[in-house]
């Protein structure tokens, strides 16, 4: 049986830093290949570890101007002193052929993304389970110095103010579960009646067939 067409669906996620959320996303990539992340372009240096291309795509302060000017940028945001942004044609490719996209954004770009891509969004908001739970992971990632970290607290605050703008809450006590719950909110998501546009035709069918 062919699959049930369906439109493919924006998952957002986004948390303060420190919540767990970049592994979140990653552990969901490992365990769903079905969706891609949205590799977003950003001023910020790349940290030990990262990759370009892979990560993030690493611009100077020009070429970022110069993509959101020419309109090639779905939603755009300044996060700390840098400046982060979606490329709008990836995203617009894969969604127009039914499939998924992963957006590990802040709120600043999911508001955006609400207002473009209304009903194939999705929402998620990752929160720490206390408030020291999230004070250790800022210190104890170490890569960053502590003026850095200071700041990060204080925004990590600001972040958590817009949790009421996700349509799903993940307090992220344990990676297991909370990874679980991301896949189980995409899951049900993919399910969705209004989503799966093939299905008035499939039910067509399978009526004739009775
Ligand atoms: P970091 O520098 O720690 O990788 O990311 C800082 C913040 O920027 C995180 O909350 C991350 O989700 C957010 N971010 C990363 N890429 C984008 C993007 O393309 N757009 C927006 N609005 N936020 C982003």
């Amino acid at each position: 049986m062919p699959p049930i067409a369906r439109r493919g669906l924006a998952l957002v996620v986004s948390a303060p830093s420190g919540a767990g959320k970049t592994t979140l996303c990653h552990r969901l990539l490992n365990a769903e290949p079905d969706i891609v992340l949205s590799v977003s372009v950003t001023t910020r240096p790349a940290r030990a570890g990262e990759q370009d291309g892979v990560d993030y795509v690493y611009l100077s302060q020009d070429e970022f101007q110069e993509m959101r000017a020419a309109g090639d940028l779905l939603e755009w945001a300044r996060v700390f002193e840098n400046y982060y942004g979606t490329p709008r044609q990836p995203v617009e490719e894969r969604l127009s052929q039914g499939k998924d996209v992963l957006f590990d954004i802040d709120w600043q770009g999911a508001q955006q993304l609400s207002e473009k891509l209304t009903q194939d969004l999705v929402r998620v908001f990752i929160l720490p389970p206390s408030a020291n739970v999230l004070k250790d992971r800022l210190k104890r990632r170490g890569l960053d110095s502590p003026e850095v970290v200071s700041t990060r607290l204080s925004r990590a605050s600001d972040e958590i103010s817009h949790w009421a703008q996700y349509d799903y809450v993940i307090v992220n006590e344990s990676l297991d579960i909370s990874a679980d719950q991301l896949r189980a909110i995409l899951v049900a998501e993919r399910a969705r009646r209004e989503r799966r546009i093939g299905l008035a035709r499939f039910v067509r069918e399978l009526q004739g067939d009775l």
